[in-house]
């Protein structure tokens, strides 16, 4: 077993149990991509187990912090069984759901999804790629399912030394499935969408959408960074609750294979196409464009893509966030409502208040804020692992 020594002074995060070790903590002590090291204080005290990724920043994450524990076969199978039983406790209310939210779930790395009776995970980590095969069997072990597609092809690999895999890793089965999220289905590529093929963290927001649409009678709604058209689908169902049947809901995104996902998506679920309105555009010159027209909306959405992957980036990703957070205010009805997103890691809660505040001085409009809205339950932050709180929302009445 190799073994790595820390720097005096950079055991301080690990006993308080958060799991990265910075190339900079490191004095010494190296290992192959993804083995299995020991992890020593300075003075020689044992800190953990941890796997090495002998090109990342983030140079070893830890597996355990017990002497006693084994990484083996069973430690995977244990921290499988352990999430997956921990999800039958949130309240999901769809067939889709993240069963391994990484470090959250102390697998580092390791993102599954779960879509009806398929499998998706990206392994983004040396770590989790060293021991891919026995964490796939453990899945299939937990879930009893035979099927798991593997997309892993995030950038973040890169930093990982790791090249992009995708493909079935067990089983072998459709790509094009469809989701049931609340009431509603919903179609997605696990092999042409985004990440694992679909948005899960905003379950609850939908949601909350389609309630606020019902309650508040919404008729016009513009939903921005649409992708394949969870909100307007909730929208619509809003709308198809409050018996309203002259509504427009207008959704907005950039990539043309996400907006012909939507379309099907409003067709899936019974909707008239008539009440909807796809724009293959950017958003920011869209907000713009609308506010020359005069146009106002009773509800919009703004759920834009990482503006911040990490906090270096926090001030560039401000701006933009104010700019779209200002034009949308504008664009609101007295008496609108605005739900707003960031799912940056570089910006925090704090942050992201404060930018949308900004904007709302800036557009020179003042609103309740009703509702922070964070992901949903499956997408767990842990005490140890603040990291693992990334998306944000606010959800903004205008006076
Ligand atoms: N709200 C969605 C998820 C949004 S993901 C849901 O509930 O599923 C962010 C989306 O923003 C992606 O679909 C991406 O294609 C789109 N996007 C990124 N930059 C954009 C831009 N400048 N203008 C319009 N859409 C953009």
């Amino acid at each position: 077993m190799k073994t790595i020594r820390l720097r005096a002074g950079k055991e301080r995060s690990l006993q308080r149990r958060h799991p990265w070790i910075f190339e900079s903590a490191i004095a010494k002590g190296s290992a192959d991509s993804g083995e299995t090291v020991r992890v020593e204080a300075a003075d020689g005290a044992f800190l953990g187990w941890a796997a090495f990724s002998p090109t990342s920043k983030i140079r070893a994450r830890m597996w355990s912090f017990d002497e006693s524990q084994r990484i083996d076969a069973p430690f995977f199978a244990a921290a499988v069984a352990d999430s997956t039983r921990a999800r039958a406790r949130f309240d999901i209310n769809s067939d889709g759901l993240r069963l391994i939210h990484g470090e959250s779930d102390g697998l580092p790395g390791l993102i599954v999804d779960r879509y009806g009776d398929t499998l998706v995970a990206q392994f983004t980590s040396a770590g989790v790629e060293r021991w891919k095969a026995v964490i796939a069997d453990a899945l299939l072990a937990a879930t009893g399912l035979t099927r798991l597609y593997e997309r892993s092809d995030a950038s973040s690999r890169a930093l990982e030394g790791l090249q992009p895999v995708t493909g079935w890793l067990r089983g072998l089965g459709e790509v094009d499935l469809v989701l049931r999220e609340h009431q509603w289905k919903l179609g997605l590529s696990i092999a042409d969408g985004h990440k694992t093929g679909f948005y899960l963290d905003q379950r609850d927001s939908r949601k909350k959408f389609a309630d606020y649409t019902a309650r508040l009678g919404f008729k016009r709604v513009l939903n921005c960074f649409c992708y394949t058209g969870g909100f307007s689908v909730a929208a619509l169902a809003g709308m198809r609750a409050a018996g309203v049947s002259d509504g427009q809901v207008t959704s907005i995104d950039s990539s043309g294979s996400a907006l012909a996902q939507a379309r099907a998506n409003v067709a899936l679920n019974g909707f008239d196409a008539d009440m909807t309105t796809f724009l293959d555009a950017d958003v920011n010159a869209s907000l713009r464009m609308f506010l020359e027209q005069g146009r106002h909306f009773d509800a919009i959405v703004l759920d834009p893509p990482k503006f911040a992957p990490t906090v270096a980036h926090a001030e560039r990703a401000a701006r933009a966030y104010k700019d779209i957070n200002r034009l949308a205010l504008k664009l609101l009805e007295p008496g609108g409502v605005l739900f707003t997103y960031s799912c940056s890691g570089g910006i925090s809660t704090d942050l992201f208040h404060k930018i949308v505040a900004g904007a709302g001085s800036d557009a020179g409009v003042d609103g309740f804020i009703a509702e922070r809205m964070g992901g949903a339950p499956d997408h767990p932050m842990t005490i140890t692992f603040p990291e693992g709180e990334y998306l944000k929302g606010l959800v903004v009445m205008r006076k």
